[in-house]
């Protein structure tokens, strides 16, 4: 069973996520923006051995900031991200650091996925679903029935798509192809509280199909 923990970091208070799995003993980060005690506190706790991946949804500062100090300290953890984000990671005009404080850390991914990459996660299979739209490589990772969706959905909204590489019919086309998953993931957003994909379904004006048609 996965265990999940989150912890809203830095100015823009981007959910970082710790996942555990007790059962196959492994761990993962899911987006980390800025320095947090009680993050590495956690991952310490559970074990810093175990941690294998640090999942980067998009490219932006506020999701990928710390990303270079947490590699520092756990060397054996694999930076994973979109691979039309890669640039990202070295490109303050694209992560948008340049327009913040400018000061994040450069780093060089270790993996770079596509849509429907699947990467090994103790008994379970992390599945890639590419979603650009607010950025070009954004993806959101399916673990289970647990849906991490970046800034692509937020409850009841989507993430802006007027940042560099963003684009509204890029993020309709993702929206409609999340809303397609099967079953009920929860899902677990970039920002604010977590949902439920037939919540969603419902409520959320870019998926229900009444609300995004008017759009174009
Ligand atoms: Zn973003």
């Amino acid at each position: 069973m996965l265990n999940i923990r989150c912890f809203p970091l830095g100015e823009l208070q981007a959910n970082c996520y710790f996942v555990t799995d007790e059962e196959s003993g492994v761990s993962l980060l899911i987006d980390t923006g800025a320095p947090s005690a009680e993050v590495e506190k956690a991952v310490e706790d559970f074990g810093a051995e175990k941690l294998e991946y640090l999942l980067l949804t998009h490219g932006h500062f506020d999701h990928i900031g710390n990303a270079a100090a947490i590699k520092r300290k756990y060397p054996d953890v694999r930076i994973v991200i979109g691979e039309k984000d890669s640039d990202f990671t070295t490109k303050d005009t694209l992560n948008l650091s340049l327009y913040f404080d400018g000061t994040l850390e450069h780093f060089t991914a270790d993996i770079l996925v596509k849509d429907n990459d699947e990467l090994p996660f103790g008994k379970n299979k992390i599945k890639v679903i590419s979603t650009p739209g607010h950025t070009s490589g954004g993806v959101c990772y399916l673990i289970g029935s647990k849906l991490f969706t970046g800034d692509t959905i937020m409850s009841c909204t989507t993430g802006r798509t007027d940042f560099p590489t963003g684009s509204i019919r890029d993020m309709m086309r993702s929206v409609a192809r999340i809303a397609q998953i099967e079953g009920n993931p929860e899902v677990y957003c970039g920002h604010g509280e977590s949902t439920t994909l037939d919540y969603e379904r419902k409520h959320n004006m870019f998926m229900r199909k009444d609300g995004y048609d008017d759009l174009y």
